[in-house]
């Protein structure tokens, strides 16, 4: 008889979520299926800032990946891949174990760089990534508007930025009992990759909220009681959330596997790494060949049905799937006051229709994984 062969899912993220729904059927094929990833839940992206103003639960935007791959016969791992030795098909754990794998797909992610913050030790100090910081960073300011003033600073310029901004005013609305001021320090110019007409709405809603919006450069250190500019200017702040951007996971970086320019896991179309062709990845992870991809959950979302197929098809040595990027996605910024913007096909649409019809996406698309195992 065959020997049962490994595969491994290095973390159950927005790219793995249909296989995990279907790891029954590579178990009832004879493979062994582990996930690894250093929590028994993953959170949607998508939904995180309203995690943090308080429109969702953290129940409602999770999924309970170790749940369900128990549920599903296969192993859970709470752990962190740190290296993968290509060669010997075989990769390491931070908890010390070695794992071998005749397939294996990575999930990783992206991080935030924390090389602006100079005291690591600051416990004011957030970044917006894993998105469970975010609820972490609910619950200390939420404390701090209770007990005092306060100034609250959110650094970074892109759509990360804005909706944490947005949903940061909301939990103050919410729960303060002081007065806080709230800074967005989005570098030289907020929004600067996007439309004028999303730019303008952003900034006419963030204004009329009393967001003080900082346009002087780049910042190029954040201490626990302020942050420093290029230009040397420093700034008082009490709490500080950092969305200054994301980089894709270390891991193939680490492990001498072949990147793109960003570090970034090196995959062709078929979602695959052209130098060991039985390792797999999806999601912020990769560099994808052909052309980088934005780090967006929509192409996360969209690779799923072909790294399914590509791994099933791996196993039984039939031809793989191409990704095939249609470009476009719909774009919709949650701005916590109960609005959103929307921009499509040259098209921007501002207004509360706009956020109920990103809540009604987001809720479905979660609720369909979460069905697969989310119990609590
Ligand atoms: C605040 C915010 C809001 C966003 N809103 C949107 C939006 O509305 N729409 C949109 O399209 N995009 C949005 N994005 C972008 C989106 O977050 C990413 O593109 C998306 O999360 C990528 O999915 P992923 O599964 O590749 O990575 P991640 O979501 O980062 O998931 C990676 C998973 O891998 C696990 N993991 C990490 N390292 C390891 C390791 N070494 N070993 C094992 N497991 C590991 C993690 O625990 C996690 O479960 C937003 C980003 C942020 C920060």
């Amino acid at each position: 008889m065959a020997r049962p062969k490994n595969l491994i899912l290095a973390g159950g993220g927005h790219a793995h979520l249909l296989t995990l729904a279907n790891l029954d059927r590579f178990i009832a094929a004879g493979h062994r299926v582990t996930v690894v990833q250093p929590s028994p839940y993953h959170y949607y992206s998508g939904m995180g800032p309203g995690l943090l103003g308080g429109t969702c639960s953290a129940a409602e935007i999770r999924f309970a990946t170790k749940e369900l791959v128990e549920k599903k016969g296969g192993t859970f791992l709470n752990d962190k891949v740190i290296k993968i030795n290509a060669g010997e098909q075989t990769l390491n754990l931070a908890s010390g174990a070695t794992l071998s794998y005749d397939l294996l797909s990575l999930n990783t992610g992206s991080y935030v760089p924390d090389d602006l913050i100079k005291d690591k030790t600051a416990k004011n100090i957030f970044t917006v990534k894993p998105i469970e910081t975010l609820l972490a960073a609910r619950a200390y300011i939420t404390k701090r508007i209770k007990a005092q003033k306060v100034t609250i600073t959110v650094i970074g310029g892109g759509p990360a930025a804005v909706e944490v901004v947005g949903n940061l005013w909301r939990l103050v609305q919410m729960e303060g009992e002081f007065e806080t001021h709230i800074k967005l320090c989005a570098g030289s110019k907020l929004l600067a990759r996007f439309p004028e007409k999303v730019r303008q709405k952003v900034y006419a809603s963030l204004n009329r909220r009393g967001v003080e919006i900082i346009e002087k450069g780049h910042v190029e250190a954040v201490y626990s009681d302020h942050f420093e500019l290029k230009s040397g200017e420093q700034i008082a702040s009490d709490i500080f959330i950092l969305a200054p951007g994301v980089k894709p996971s270390r891991v193939a970086l680490n492990s001498g596997l072949p990147t793109g320019p960003d570090g970034g896991f090196l995959v062709n179309r078929f979602l695959q790494s052209p130098q060991y062709p039985e390792i797999f990845g999806g999601g912020d992870c990769i560099h994808f060949t052909d052309h980088p991809l934005d780090k967006v959950g929509v192409y996360a979302v969209r690779q799923n049905p072909v790294l399914y197929h590509n791994l099933k098809a791996a196993f039984a040595g039939k031809p793989l799937q191409p990704f095939e990027d249609v470009g476009g996605y719909l774009l919709i910024f949650n701005l916590g006051d109960g609005t959103g913007v929307l921009h499509k096909w040259g098209i921007t649409i501002a207004g509360k229709p706009v956020f109920a019809l990103k809540e009604m996406i987001d809720r479905r698309f979660v609720r369909r994984f979460q069905g697969e195992g989310n119990t609590s």
